[in-house]
C-alpha cells in the first residue's frame, strides 16, 4: 500500500503519556506524546526550509498533556496541548513517519531518546 493512501483507524491511551494509532496498513503506531510535541512540523517549531528542529527539549514541559486531537480535512491531524501550543498539522504521512515503535525506530532520534530517558528518571 502506498504511504499517501494510509489513514488512522483508531486512536487511543496505550499508557500514560503514550498515545496508540492504528493506521490503516495495519500498523499499530507508538507515540510518546512528549515526542510528539517535539516533533511539531509548525513553523514555530521546525524550520520550513532546513528542517532543522526549533523547539528544544527544555521549552517542552516534562508532564505536557494531549489536550485534543482534531482530525483536519482527510489528510492531517491538529493536535492541541496543554502548554497552549495549537497551531502543528501533523499530516497521516509525517505521523506515520513519526511512529516511534521498535519496528520504525531501531536507532531512536537522541533528541527524543534523551527526552524519554529523562522522564524515565523521574
Ligand atoms: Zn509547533
Ligand atoms: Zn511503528
Amino acid at each position: 500500500m502506498s504511504t499517501d493512501a494510509i489513514q488512522p483507524t483508531d486512536m487511543k491511551w496505550l499508557d500514560k503519556g503514550v498515545f496508540g494509532i492504528d493506521w490503516s496498513d495495519d500498523h499499530h503506531g507508538v507515540y510518546p506524546i512528549r515526542s510528539l510535541r517535539l516533533q511539531c512540523p509548525c513553523a514555530a517549531c521546525t524550520d520550513e526550509w532546513t528542517g532543522e528542529r526549533k523547539v528544544k527539549s527544555d521549552d517542552v514541559p516534562m508532564f505536557i498533556m494531549l489536550k485534543d486531537v482534531e482530525p483536519v480535512g482527510h489528510y492531517a491531524l491538529r493536535l492541541v496541548w496543554s502548554d497552549g501550543h495549537d497551531t502543528g498539522l501533523y499530516s497521516f504521512t509525517r505521523l506515520r513517519q513519526m511512529c516511534q515503535c521498535r519496528i520504525c525506530q531501531p536507532d531512536q532520534d537522541p533528541e527524543v531518546e534523551k527526552s524519554l530517558r529523562s522522564r524515565r528518571l523521574l
